[in-house]
């Protein structure tokens, strides 16, 4: 799948398992680096936007970012 359309609120699952047994991330920031939560255990990562495209296997649920925060980011 094509995912680019980072949003914040996301929710993404990876292809490797957090050590908790999730898979489920939330997008909570947004950048050269991508923050994500974890939905299990509520760790906090940074990861940068090209690593974070490569883990990401599919989109679960689209976040609600607006299209007036997206023009900042890009
Ligand atoms: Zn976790």
């Amino acid at each position: 799948m094509t995912y680019t359309d980072i949003r914040l609120g996301d929710i993404v699952q990876m292809r490797k398992p957090h050590p908790c047994g999730s898979t489920q991330w939330e997008v909570v920031r947004l950048g050269a680096d991508i923050g994500i939560r974890c939905s299990r255990c509520s760790r906090r990562v940074l990861l940068p936007r090209t690593q974070f495209l490569r883990q990401v296997k599919t989109l679960v649920s689209p976040g609600t970012q607006t299209d007036s925060q997206m023009s900042e980011i890009q």
